[in-house]
């Protein structure tokens, strides 16, 4: 703990390798203090090559021009090629050698769902008690998991691009329930607005919708700024929050069962058919501190 206390010290007073050291500590499982501290985060997720990493680069300059300090998770799936951590590099490269005022970390999913989210909020505690004014989680892809991811943010902006088939996939998952600001990029592209359009169908199925569709092309950075702050002011509602907690619940929950020392005891049990999928769960559940009868 003393050493975890020392690394956030030197962290705070700005020594970047000791804020990488104590995020490598977070990351296995290191806690620095209870209690919560408020932090700005936002969460940025949308289909592979809509131009998430390109809009992120260009918001990074706005915050820096007014002032903030800009740190950047990038939760890049485990690839044996890229080793995971392709995300942050694309956007090193887009920032070119980013000086003070930005931080970038990469954190590789792995393979199991559910198996990593459970230290993100954590880590931008820490990032924010370190100066870091403006956190940004950026996923790839929008299936379940990066619904979790986002969900550990305090607001979420979901990126669409000119193709049809990527809107319906983000409906698929869920995520423009969830989003609380929504860009279609590439605006500078045929489709754009009628990419918008058919989002904005979607969601006047529902009462009381009034989510702006923001168009933006973060190649000529039109639109930029008026969605930089639309993301500054905006207020999640209940129903929004409400969905995030349950998500943040179900990926804590899933990585406590799936770190659990006897799941693969568990498994190997439930494939040789010697105990059933309860008696599985009431076994772990029971060390993680629930009653027998919750399994009943
Ligand atoms: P990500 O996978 O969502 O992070 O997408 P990238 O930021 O890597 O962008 C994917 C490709 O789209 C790159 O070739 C970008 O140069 C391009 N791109 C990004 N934004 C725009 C845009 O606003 N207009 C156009 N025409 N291309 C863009």
């Amino acid at each position: 703990m003393n050493d975890l206390i020392e690394l956030l010290n030197s962290a705070k007073s700005g020594d970047r390798r000791s804020l990488s050291k104590l995020l490598t500590s977070i990351e296995s499982g290191q806690t620095i203090s209870p209690g919560s501290t408020d932090s700005w985060t936002l969460g940025v997720t949308g289909p592979p090559g809509v131009g998430k990493s390109t809009l992120i680069g260009k918001m990074i300059s706005h915050w820096i021009s007014d002032g903030q300090r800009v740190a950047i998770l990038a939760l890049d799936p485990t690839s044996p090629i890229s080793g995971g951590s392709f995300l942050a590099d694309r956007i090193r490269m887009e920032q070119g050698e980013t000086g003070n005022d930005v931080f970038v970390r990469s954190i590789a999913s792995g393979n199991q769902s559910g198996g990593i989210p459970y230290f993100l909020g954590e880590m931008c505690k820490v990032l924010s008690m370190c100066g870091w004014s403006r956190i940004v989680i950026e996923t790839v892809g929008t299936g379940q998991s990066e619904i979790r991811i986002v969900a550990f943010a305090e607001r979420v902006l979901l990126v669409d691009g000119p193709d049809r088939g990527d809107i319906i996939q983000a409906e698929k998952a869920g995520i423009l329930e969830l989003a609380d600001v929504i860009a279609v990029n590439k605006a500078d592209l045929p489709g754009a607005e009628s990419a918008a359009q058919s989002i904005r169908f979607s969601l006047g199925l529902v009462d009381g919708d009034d989510r702006k569709i923001h168009l933006v092309s973060a190649l000529d950075g039109s639109g930029v700024a008026q969605l930089i702050s639309d993301i500054e002011s905006c207020e999640p509602d209940d129903i929004r929050k409400e969905l995030r907690m349950r998500e943040r619940i179900l990926s804590i929950w899933g990585s406590l069962l799936l770190t659990h020392p006897e799941i693969d005891s568990n498994i190997a049990k439930l494939c040789d058919g010697s105990i059933t999928v309860n008696e599985a769960i009431q076994s772990m559940g029971l060390t993680l501190g629930l009653g027998a009868n919750n399994w009943k």
